[in-house]
């Protein structure tokens, strides 16, 4: 599993305006700074094809990028974001939420939990309302090389992996897949790639 080529497809603000093609699609989501446009670029692997989109207006979007002409990458907006209105935030909720209930291609939500920190009230509420609506979701860790840190409440990354993984259990019937990632050693990049090829192979 490789991506040889991805291209940035287009912006969407509703689930109805997103390409009709019928290929398979996985999104990530996750709070800003989680390390969602790292972990991109150690997937694609080439710096140039920046998969996100940090151009102001895109990044409240729905953003599609074409890979190897037969799947989707859907990069969604973040969330968490303490500067932004309340009401925007609620719209970015309603618009993704209703992306996640409504798109048919969707495999897989990418829900990006950084493993760096203890478990975040947001990231636990994004994930049991994804549980609770049977969103079919993946967890992906992220910046799992980092060293434990007094700040960070002196956990090791596998530490604070289980914790989440405990505090959400209920809100799930079977524990949802996890893989633990690195943007700076590119860890979990080919396991990530795999997971993805074995899901749009069901
Ligand atoms: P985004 O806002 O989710 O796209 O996050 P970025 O990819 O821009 O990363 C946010 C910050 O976390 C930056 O300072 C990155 O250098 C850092 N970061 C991202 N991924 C990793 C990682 O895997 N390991 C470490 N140690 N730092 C990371």
């Amino acid at each position: 599993a490789q991506i040889v080529q991805a291209e940035f497809i287009k912006s969407s603000v509703r689930t109805e305006d997103c390409p009709s093609d019928g290929l398979p699609e996985f999104a990530l989501v996750g709070r800003s700074n989680v390390g969602k446009s790292s972990l991109l670029n150690s997937i694609v692997r080439r710096k140039k094809l920046a998969l996100t989109s940090k151009k102001p207006g895109k990044t409240q979007c729905i953003n599609h990028f074409k890979v190897n002409d037969s799947w989707y990458l859907v990069d969604l907006p973040g969330y968490g974001y303490a500067s932004a209105p309340r009401e925007l935030r609620t719209d970015w909720n309603k618009f993704t939420k209703d992306y996640f209930l409504n798109r048919s291609t969707l495999v897989s939500v990418f829900l990006l939990i950084d493993a760096s920190i203890p478990a975040k009230k947001i990231d636990l509420e994004y994930a049991s309302w994804l549980g609770q609506n049977q969103v079919p979701m993946t967890l992906i860790f992220t910046k799992c090389d980092k060293r434990k840190k007094k700040k960070n409440g002196g956990k090791r990354p596998e530490e604070n992996v289980n914790e989440f993984q405990e505090l959400i259990r209920d809100f799930f019937q079977t524990a949802p897949p996890w893989i633990m990632t690195s943007g700076v050693t590119n860890q979990g990049r080919d396991e990530m790639l795999l997971h993805m090829a074995q899901l749009r192979n069901y």
